[in-house]
């Protein structure tokens, strides 16, 4: 997959394809992120722009979302003071892969000679044994390939062994080889492997390029994708892990929850609204997880809330398919309590954490909505 396939991340993108058309690339990247947002695919995008057959030079497309301009940064959890301004700039990449060259596709395919992919196994560490053969290849020139790349996912699975085993090549990496290491865990590896690396850092996606993403290359419907990206956090392989759960029926009960907070202004009618966020689930520990999952997607529904009462874009909404019921709170939720109520939102999910009862957090939350 070559640079300009991949959804979002226009800073790490740009950065990438800048160094390695100046050839200034450093051998050893650490590539780190939320789970599920695309950094193994990005290493993958490396290892093809390095060794493609005809790689395609200046290339551009649209850039995405805000990391555009805040790569590196934590993403933003609060509602802006004033709405993003809409970013149509182009991301700019001096050096790409074609996608389509024997090389490319071989790369894709996990086929190519040059290009070692390290993934973990289902259960259990990523130990030294599986790292061995890797090390040992860098020795030599590439076969075919301009440049040999060693992809670890999941650095973090690998086992103290493993990692000291690693060191040495990441701090001389023979000629032509490039280790690059993926993690959403990059606390857990080695100080001494952290600062052998050049790190890469990866922010979530915004959910409207989720959401794209899971209907053009997923087959979601839009309703569904929307919900799904919602509740995802800004990872569209966390979004696509747990659709099956059938997240707009969770995102229909955070809603006429707090459609119901809204009519209700006595605490017995806000106790009454409360009950339709239990779902009745036959075991404690499926109810606490479905609860925390309806009170993360009423979250982002009173974020977008707080977004609309501020005059922000329907395009800049999380949850931008249900813009006209949303508009319709607006008149009782207020921009300021829309916040508190997010803030409350996330106070419950934090007691729900610490394993608080489902039914007095939900009971707690409806009271201080
Ligand atoms: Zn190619």
């Amino acid at each position: 997959m070559p640079f300009s396939d991949v959804v979002g991340h226009d800073g790490p993108l740009g950065l990438l394809s800048r160094s390695i058309a100046r050839g200034s690339l450093p051998p050893s990247l650490l590539f780190t992120g939320p789970e599920g947002v695309g950094k193994r695919l990005a290493a993958q995008a490396v290892a093809e722009a390095l060794n493609c057959l005809s790689p395609v030079r200046g290339g551009v497309r649209p850039a995405t979302g805000p990391e555009a301009t805040a790569a590196g940064r934590p993403a933003r959890r609060r509602v802006p003071a004033r709405p993003v301004p809409a970013e149509h700039a182009t991301l700019v990449l001096p050096l790409d892969a074609c996608g389509e060259c024997a090389a490319c596709r071989r790369i894709a395919k996990g086929t190519h000679p040059d290009v070692l992919a390290i993934e973990p196994p289902d259960v259990g560490a990523l130990k030294i044994e599986v790292v061995r053969p890797a090390i040992a290849a860098t020795a030599y020139r590439p076969f075919e390939g301009r440049c040999r790349v060693v992809i670890v996912n999941e650095a973090d699975r690998l086992t103290e062994d493993a990692q000291h085993a690693l060191l040495k090549s990441l701090e001389e990496p023979a000629g032509g080889s490039v280790f690059v290491l993926v993690t959403s865990r990059s606390g857990v590896l080695l100080p001494t492997i952290r600062s052998r690396c050049s790190q890469v850092r990866f922010a979530p996606l915004r959910a409207g390029d989720v959401a794209r993403l899971l209907t053009e290359r997923h087959g979601f419907s839009v309703d569904d994708a929307f919900a799904a990206a919602a509740a995802a956090d800004g990872s569209p392989g966390r979004a696509v892990a747990s659709a099956a759960r059938g997240f707009r029926q969770s995102r229909d009960s955070a809603l006429a929850t707090i459609q119901a907070v809204a009519r209700g202004t006595s605490p017995r009618a806000r106790v009454q609204a409360a009950m339709g966020l239990l779902a009745g689930k036959s075991s404690a520990a499926g109810e606490r997880d479905e609860l925390m999952t309806r009170i993360a997607l009423m979250a982002s529904l009173l974020r977008d809330l707080a977004l609309v009462a501020s005059g922000g874009r329907v395009e800049d909404l999380a949850n931008g398919d249900l813009a006209a019921p949303l508009a319709e709170l607006g008149g009782a939720f207020g921009r300021d309590r829309a916040l508190r109520a997010y803030d409350a939102a996330d106070q419950a999910i934090v007691a729900l954490r610490r394993n608080a009862s489902p039914k007095i957090v939900a009971d707690w939350l409806a009271v201080h909505m």
